[in-house]
């Protein structure tokens, strides 16, 4: 049955694609950006929609990603564009090492408190790879 390759082909498309982080923020890791933010990444507008904004753009390779993703007002989204974010910054007179500690603060609490179940390795291949692990005493 060709059915079964296809989909062995498809899984392991997926694993790769996962592997790669290619846009996996979910809703949820959206939510908290935008609680923990509390307005634009960049300006510090609020009452406003806030958009995801890829600090890296996807144009230069960046990803929808947990630790890509800012929330961003209209006017900044639009403005920044497929800009190089400290350059852009800099040129707007915004704040650039402000938003980069806080944005470093800010993804490394959510990845630690988030802590994915990312595929566990199977324990049984460790078993049978590493016999001359004892202590030699
Ligand atoms: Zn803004």
């Amino acid at each position: 049955m060709p059915v079964n390759r296809r989909r062995v082909r498809a899984a392991k498309r997926r694993k790769s694609r996962l592997a790669k982080g290619v846009h996996d923020l979910t809703d949820a890791q959206w939510g908290a950006l935008r609680e923990i933010w509390g307005g634009c990444a960049y300006c510090g507008a609020t009452g406003t929609p806030l958009h995801r904004d890829c600090v890296l753009p996807v144009a230069r390779d960046g990803r929808y990603t947990l630790a890509n993703v800012v929330p961003a007002c209209p006017t900044c989204n639009s403005s920044k564009w497929h800009s190089e974010v400290t350059g852009w910054m800099r040129r707007k007179g915004l704040a650039e090492k402000a938003f980069l500690a806080r944005h470093l603060a800010i993804h490394t609490s959510l990845a630690a408190s988030a802590e994915m179940p990312a595929e566990a390795p199977s324990p049984l291949l460790d078993v049978s790879a590493s016999p001359s692990t004892a202590p030699n005493e």
